[in-house]
């Protein structure tokens, strides 16, 4: 009997999922909630609306990650971002679509594939049986979110993320920080390479709390609850309850060490180890609602981030999420259920391009399951394979936020070559991800 690909949500990642399950021969259903169910956010019944901006970000495929999972995508027959070029508006580097015209011509070309067919229903609980992909993406419906929580845990479903900045590694400066775990936990060479610290004297905290205080902030969505739970409040709400809070709290001097100066200091900013390659450490604590620009020249005011480079900037959205790291196999399928696959922003990575882009490899690799061939994930050093490898192991489980892809998820280039210019190393990451993604393809 014909085995069919249900999907359930028809937005960036569903249509795309879609779109190359049925390019390979697999008959889909996909079950879109929407014009019926609303959300917050959404405005039409399109499948694959933009809920905010319309920009795919950069689409510069030698000096960008973004841009580079463009190319990834477009190489792999994506279909958001054929139909991205075709609306495309004057943006300079970045692929920016008319949102309307995009949308509809989504939504056309999906409901023209003879092997697909759109279901306008909410589904409200984790389906039993057959080949599923959850899609659902940060709005999932309250219902379906309820039966996810139930079958995986209530600490592996989030429903707000809580986004602490990401900096590189390599960008931090260590004349000045120095990596030390607090009261020195830990024997293993990882858990000593946990840590790094970057001190503060009184006069630079004050500082600080002063920059903070007085940042340009960002409001909620409408329709997303203010309210944010104590474990995750903004730094900056902190510093408003109390000018000592946070040298009591996340940047509290106790337990520390500085190798570079015998003074204690005041108070210490923490960043720990974000992934299992050691490129990429989280501000402890510092999840914020700040500006982007605010954020960077604020934090550059921490000794030894003066010249930071961030992987990510902070953030607290509502972003409905599971434990990708512990709930997913490396073919996106949740282990304790591998009938269901999930893909899209509910995985836990973030935006238009790394939805569609889990998405594709989600479509494909149900594809293949369905019709008994193997699809391997691609290799780590291309950009969907570094989004993939990230999610489903590479990040670590118990702090897992949901990330953009970046350079400091890829397998490092410079191990042997020694330094090279950031263009260079760039364009050696890039040169290195087209060869193997082209390789993974055919
Ligand atoms: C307020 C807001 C602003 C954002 N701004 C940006 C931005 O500026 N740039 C950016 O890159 N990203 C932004 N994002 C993130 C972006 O929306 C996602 O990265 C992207 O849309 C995720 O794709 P997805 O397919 O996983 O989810 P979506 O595109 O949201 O698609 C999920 C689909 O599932 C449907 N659905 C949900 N529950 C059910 C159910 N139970 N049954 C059936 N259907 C269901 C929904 O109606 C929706 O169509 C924003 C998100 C939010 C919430």
């Amino acid at each position: 009997m014909e085995q069919i690909l249900n999907i359930i949500g028809g937005g960036m990642a569903g249509s795309e999922a879609a779109w190359q399950a049925a390019q390979m021969g697999v008959r889909v259903v996909i079950h879109e909630m929407r014009p019926k169910v609303a959300t917050f956010a959404h405005r039409t019944g399109n499948l694959a609306e933009m809920v905010c901006s319309n920009s795919f970000r950069s689409d510069d495929s030698e000096q960008n990650a973004v841009g580079l999972l463009h190319w990834e995508m477009g190489a792999a027959d994506g279909i958001i971002m054929q139909i991205a070029r075709a609306h495309r508006l004057p943006a300079g580097g970045a692929l920016a679509v008319d949102r309307d015209t995009f949308a509809e011509d989504v939504t056309a070309r999906i409901l023209a594939h003879p092997l697909i067919c759109v279901s306008y229903e909410e589904i409200t609980e984790l389906p039993t049986e057959g080949h599923w992909i959850i899609a659902t993406g940060p709005l999932t419906s309250g219902s379906l979110a309820a039966s996810i929580r139930t079958a995986t845990g209530a600490d592996a479903l989030a429903f707000f993320d809580a986004i602490a900045p990401i900096v590189y590694a390599e960008s931090v400066d260590m004349s000045v920080a120095w990596m030390q775990s607090r009261y020195d936990k830990g024997d293993t060479e990882e858990e000593q390479t946990a840590y790094m610290n970057c001190p503060m004297t009184k006069a630079q905290y004050e500082a600080f709390i002063d920059a903070l205080l007085t940042a340009e902030k960002t409001e909620f969505h409408e329709g997303e609850t203010a309210g944010y739970f104590d474990g995750c409040l903004p730094i900056e709400v902190m510093a408003e309850r109390g000018r000592e809070t946070l040298r009591f709290g996340p940047m509290k001097p106790v337990g520390l060490t500085n190798p570079h100066n015998p003074l204690k200091p005041y108070a210490v900013v923490q960043l720990r180890r974000d992934n299992k390659l050691g490129t990429l450490y989280n501000i402890v604590g510092f999840q914020t609602k700040m500006k982007y620009g605010a954020q960077i020249s604020v934090f550059k005011m921490i000794p030894g981030l003066q010249d930071a480079s961030f992987a990510r900037l902070g953030g607290i959205h509502r972003n409905t999420f599971i434990n990708s790291p512990t709930l997913l196999d490396d073919q996106m399928r949740l282990k304790s259920r591998p009938n269901i696959r999930f893909a899209g922003q509910i995985t836990g990575v973030e935006g238009y391009v790394e939805s569609s882009a889990m998405g594709l490899l989600a479509g494909r690799m149900a594809a293949a399951e369905i019709l008994g061939r193997d699809l391997p994930p691609p290799p780590a050093d291309t950009a969907m394979g570094a989004l993939i490898t990230h999610i489903t192991g590479g990040a670590e489980a118990k702090t897992f936020q949901p990330m953009n892809v970046n350079f400091g998820l890829f397998p490092p280039i410079d191990a042997k070559g020694g330094r090279r210019g950031r263009k260079d190393r760039y364009k050696a990451y890039t040169d290195r991800a087209k060869e193997a993604f082209t390789a993974w393809l055919s």
